[in-house]
This record gives C-alpha cells, sequence and structure tokens, in this order.
C-alpha cells in the first residue's frame, strides 16, 4: 500500500524528505513506508480546510450529519478489513482490533446528534425587551496527531464531532501505523465530503510542527506520551490555539481481600496484557491489600504464564508482539531495571521466541513482584505486558499509594464491598475510575477523562465535552422595545 496524503479531496504525494519503515511486529516484515512529510504538505492541507471552511459552516447541521451516518455505515461493512489492517501493523490481535473500531463507530453515532447536542440557549426578558443568546459556531480548521497504539478509533474521539458542528479538519496519524486511516480515507473519499472538509497528511515531527505552528488551523488534540503531549499543549497554546493533549499512564488496581480472587484476577489479566499492554488504560501495577496477597499472586502468575501469545490474525492468539523491535528491547531492559531494584519476576517474558514469527517483536506477559514504592519500576510507563505487583497492608495506605502517581488516567479497585468502593470512587485521584473493572473505557457519550500527567486541558474527547471543545460560544443580548412592536 503506498501512503499517499488526502488533501482537497485528491490522493497527493507528500513533499518528501525521508520514508519510515511500518512493520508487521508480528513478522518483523517491511509492509509499507511512511513518508515523512514537510510543513508544506501541512500548509496544503490546512489552505483547503480553509477554503472549505465557509460553505461546510452554512451546511444545515442535519445535512451535515448525513455524511457521518454514510461514513458509519461504510466504516461498519469494511470492519474487518480494517481491523485485519490494525493488526498487521499495530500487533494486537484481529478480535480486539474489531473491537477497537466498535468505539469508533459509536462515536461516529454520537456525534450524529449534534442537531440536538449543538444546540444555545435563550433566555428572554433579562430586562424588559431584552433577550440573551447563546448560539455554538464551529472553530474553525481543527486537527488531530494520533498515536500508534488505536490506529483506527483514536482520530474518532474527535473527527466526527468536529465535522458534525461545521469544522473542516486534518488527520495526522502515527507514522508507525499510517495504514489503517489511509484505508479509513478511502471511505471517506466514497462518502463523498465536500473538498478540503476532511484532510489527512502523513510523517512525524516536521509535520506535527507544521500543525502546532500553522495559523489558519484554530484547535488541536493529541493523544500519545506525557512528554511529547505537554509539548503539545504548550507550543499550541503559545500560538494561539484551542488544544487538548493526552498523555501516558500507569494506571493502578487494587485488590481488597474481599474481592471474587477468579474474577478479578480474569480481569486484571486481560487488562495488564490485552493489546500486549500497549493501551493507555492498561492496569500496570496490582496494590494487594492484607491478605489478599497471597491468594491474587498464585493466580495472576498462573493467568500470565498460560496466555498463549503470537500473530494476531491465527486462530486461539490471546496477545500479540508489542509494536516493534525498539520497545521490545526497552520492555525488556524495564523488565531488567524492576529485578535490579529488587522485584522478583515469577513469571519472566524476556526471550520470547514465536514459531513461525521468529522476527517478531514478542514479549510474554511478565509479572514483577514485590515491586517497591518510589522505586523507577513503579513510576515508569513500561507500555507493555509486564504487571508489577506491590503490598500494603490497609485501604487507606493503597488509597494513598494510588495517589501518590505522576498519572492519573484510570485507577481500578476489585471488592464486594459497596463502602470500600465509594471511598475509592470519592478519594481516587484519576479521571477514570473502574469498580471491578479492568479497562474503565468510557462509551462514546461520556467524555475520556484523564487526570495529572495523563491529560493537558480543559475539555476531554468524546461526548459532551467534544461539542465544548469544537464549538465557540458567541453571546448576543438584544433589545427590541415594546413601543417598536405596537407599530404593527
Ligand atoms: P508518541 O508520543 O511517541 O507519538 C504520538 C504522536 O506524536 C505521533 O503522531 C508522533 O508522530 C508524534 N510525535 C512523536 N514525537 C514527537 C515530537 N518530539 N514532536 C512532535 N510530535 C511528535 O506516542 P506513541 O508511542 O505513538 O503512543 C503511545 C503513548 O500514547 C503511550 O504513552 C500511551 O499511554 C499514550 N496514549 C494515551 C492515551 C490517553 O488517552 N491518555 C491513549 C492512547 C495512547
Amino acid at each position: 500500500m503506498e501512503i499517499l496524503n488526502y488533501i482537497n479531496g485528491e490522493w497527493v504525494k507528500p513533499t518528501v524528505k525521508e520514508y519510515f519503515d511500518v512493520i508487521n511486529p508480528a513478522t518483523g516484515l517491511v509492509i509499507a513506508k511512511t513518508p515523512l512529510g514537510t510543513k508544506a504538505d501541512v500548509d496544503a492541507a490546512a489552505k483547503a480546510a480553509s477554503e472549505a471552511l465557509p460553505a461546510w459552516r452554512r451546511t444545515p447541521v442535519n445535512d451535515r450529519v448525513q455524511y457521518l451516518f454514510k461514513l458509519r455505515n461504510l466504516m461498519r461493512e469494511n470492519g474487518d478489513e480494517i481491523a485485519k489492517l490494525i493488526t498487521n501493523e499495530a500487533g494486537k490481535t484481529f478480535e480486539e482490533a474489531k473491537a477497537e473500531m466498535v468505539r469508533a463507530y459509536e462515536n461516529v453515532e454520537v456525534a450524529c446528534g449534534m442537531p440536538h447536542m449543538g444546540k444555545g440557549e435563550f433566555v428572554e426578558d433579562i430586562a424588559p425587551g431584552i433577550d440573551e443568546i447563546m448560539i455554538r459556531q464551529p472553530v474553525g480548521v481543527c486537527a488531530t496527531i494520533a498515536p500508534f497504539n488505536f490506529p483506527g478509533m483514536i482520530p474518532f474521539w474527535y473527527l466526527p464531532y468536529a465535522l458534525a458542528a461545521g469544522n473542516t479538519y486534518i488527520v495526522k496519524p502515527s507514522e508507525k501505523v499510517p495504514m489503517t486511516m489511509q484505508f479509513i480515507f478511502k471511505l471517506i473519499e466514497q462518502v463523498g465530503f465536500p473538498k478540503g472538509v476532511v484532510n489527512m497528511v502523513n510523517g512525524a515531527k516536521e509535520t506535527v510542527d507544521g500543525i502546532l505552528e500553522h495559523p489558519a488551523i484554530r484547535a488541536i488534540t493529541f493523544v500519545g506520551s506525557t512528554n511529547v503531549a505537554k509539548y503539545i499543549y504548550s507550543t499550541a497554546a503559545a500560538h494561539g490555539k484551542r488544544v487538548q493533549a493526552q498523555g501516558g499512564a500507569k494506571n493502578p488496581v487494587i485488590i481488597l481481600p474481599d474481592a471474587d480472587m477468579e474474577m478479578a484476577t480474569k480481569i486484571i489479566a486481560d487488562s495488564a496484557f490485552g493489546c500486549a499492554g500497549q493501551r493507555c488504560l492498561a492496569v500496570s501495577l496490582a496494590v494487594t491489600v492484607a491478605e489478599s496477597k497471597n491468594h491474587f499472586t498464585e493466580l495472576i502468575c498462573d493467568a500470565a504464564a498460560s496466555r498463549t501469545v503470537g500473530y494476531g490474525m491465527d486462530s486461539g492468539v490471546q496477545m500479540g508482539p508489542v509494536i516493534n523491535t525498539a520497545s521490545q528491547q526497552r520492555v525488556e531492559q524495564l523488565i531488567a531495571l524492576g529485578a535490579k531494584e529488587g522485584a522478583g519476576v515469577p513469571v519472566d517474558g524476556r526471550g520470547t521466541v514465536v514459531k513461525g514469527y521468529e522476527s517478531g517483536s514478542f514479549v510474554r506477559p511478565t509479572i514483577l513482584s514485590d515491586v517497591k514504592a518510589g522505586s523507577e519500576i513503579a513510576r515508569t510507563e513500561i507500555f507493555g505486558p509486564v504487571l508489577s505487583l506491590m503490598h500494603v497492608n490497609t485501604i487507606d495506605d493503597a488509597i494513598q499509594l494510588v495517589n501518590s502517581g505522576q498519572y492519573g488516567n484510570q485507577a481500578s479497585l476489585f471488592t464486594t464491598s459497596g463502602n470500600a468502593a465509594r471511598r475509592f470512587r470519592y478519594e481516587a485521584d484519576a479521571g477514570n475510575i473502574g469498580i471491578n473493572i479492568g479497562v474503565a473505557a468510557p462509551m462514546a457519550f461520556f467524555p475520556f477523562s484523564g487526570w495529572k500527567d495523563s491529560f493537558f486541558g480543559d475539555m476531554h474527547g468524546q461526548g459532551t465535552d467534544a461539542v465544548e471543545f469544537f464549538t465557540q460560544k458567541k453571546v448576543v443580548v438584544e433589545r427590541w422595545p415594546k413601543e417598536w412592536s405596537r407599530k404593527f
């Protein structure tokens, strides 16, 4: 598949400096090359989106969402094809890839509610004969900069809301996984949006900088690692743009002694090892409280050791590879760091070789036990299938440990006590909370939250937060004196 840009309704070759190899992480084979475009490509996309803006904005919202209904149907019809591309470029299993796309469809469906969600407000007679109105208008040209781990879903936390609200759009996929969006843009082309309404530019840092600096781009959403999120947030803000930036995570789960241990283990294993741990809502720190330690440790070690690892298109495979060999090496080095810091490694996924896929970047599920609070391994986002176990004696200590972390993307609790659950929900410093849930991923009609170093901005993606983000409010105060109406 040749990776091209989609600008002004045309497939165009980027102005390339170099290419980035897209590798199937299971086979190690190069399956495409991402053109690392320049600021000139961003400029062309921003120009097309600016020119398309006045007519798109004037298109009635009811008509705008008809394009999205069509897109949602085309995406669903082509769901297996999209999922296969995700598996081949991002490594997750075919079932995980299909599940990823369900959330993408759901976001398009929710955005189709824009005729209702985008309504303004009106108060008659704030003073005699004076009314006040709030109207939502589009922000203008908006852009999304996406990460590698959900190539099909993450741009859809934003794009459908932006378009439904009357904005025009630019997507910059991760250079590691450009094929999924390339295919989805073929569907966007089939939908027949007016030229310039939706555009795509491929590239890496230079392309991102082009987006951050471009005067015509008014709002930017970003999802990726925390250091880059901070850079995006501060640079976009310095250029006067509206910006939201989702960052990394280190998600803790507390296991109380009264938890249903079998259920907790299954769900926590799915969270920690699903998508090979490359999920911003993956549980990566399990904190056992009091006597839950031995039982949970035994069960989770069994679950980790028995997971079937391989190429995500092969049947029976429960976990695929990490994204590339650099990531595999990094994860293995972090496991070694954990051991050096005094953790046990009762299940060690280093040195994994999968028969038939010897060049794949596999790391089997790994358990680090007795991880010390404050150690580097307890703080670092590993972004691989590694679960660190910690132990405390009371729920107070556990909540304190959860709240001492740098990140705040998700925190979970496993218990059968309503009282403990309520307290945790109240006190935990994280934007997404799971009670007997391992991946507390908000449905499209809730904001995808995130606190602390996991999120920079005010409004989140999805649902009514996305409506807020992609509209600017205009307030109108009108005087219509009574005497004037008497003239008729
Ligand atoms: P990344 O930060 O390396 O890349 C994300 C995007 O930023 C890519 O499009 C990339 O081209 C661009 N980029 C990378 N370095 C840049 C730089 N120096 N300057 C400008 N642009 C740059 O992230 P990734 O490895 O693709 O994704 C994994 C990370 O994303 C993890 O940290 C994960 O936790 C996080 N993530 C967070 C959420 C969330 O909702 N909070 C969701 C998914 C992923």
